[in-house]
């Protein structure tokens, strides 16, 4: 019967090969080609995004349907590096809409953002008068 230290050693030896086996070239498995159009990632770019998770090396054309209109588009791998290291969006969002439903979408966005601060200046003036009318009148 082997001890505990030589089955230990056994263990051991085992996982080693077959960690070496999963880490050794596969001659098989065919040589990993850059896609045409992709572009390089720059990390020091990405830094922005605070996770742990990994982090694309390249950006590649991604066809996606706009959720508004259903136009079938290609976020191209030039828009996606320009939106996450320019324009520094986080790593987790993805093109959702055309570029037309987009300027709608924007458009749309900034009429609300009128509509509420005007809503908001209003309610702070009422009730700066209704302040003033009930403060005590010492005269
Ligand atoms: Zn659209």
């Amino acid at each position: 019967m082997k001890s505990g230290k030589q089955r230990r050693e056994e263990i051991k030896t085992k996982r080693l090969a077959r960690l070496r086996a999963a880490h050794a070239p596969n001659p098989y498995m065919p040589i990993k080609t850059v896609p045409l159009g992709a572009v390089a990632v720059d990390p020091t770019q990405l830094t922005h995004n605070n996770t742990y998770g990994l982090l694309p090396s390249l950006y590649i054309d991604t066809p996606f349907v706009c959720k508004d209109c259903g136009a079938h588009e290609i976020w191209t791998a030039k828009q996606q590096k320009w939106w996450y290291e320019i324009a520094k969006g986080r790593i987790d969002t993805r093109a959702a809409r055309c570029r037309p439903c987009r300027l709608v979408e924007r458009a749309r966005v900034e009429e609300a953002r009128h509509v509420s601060q005007a809503g908001m200046a209003l309610k702070i003036e009422m009730k700066k008068n209704n302040d003033e009318s009930r403060r005590p009148n010492h005269n």
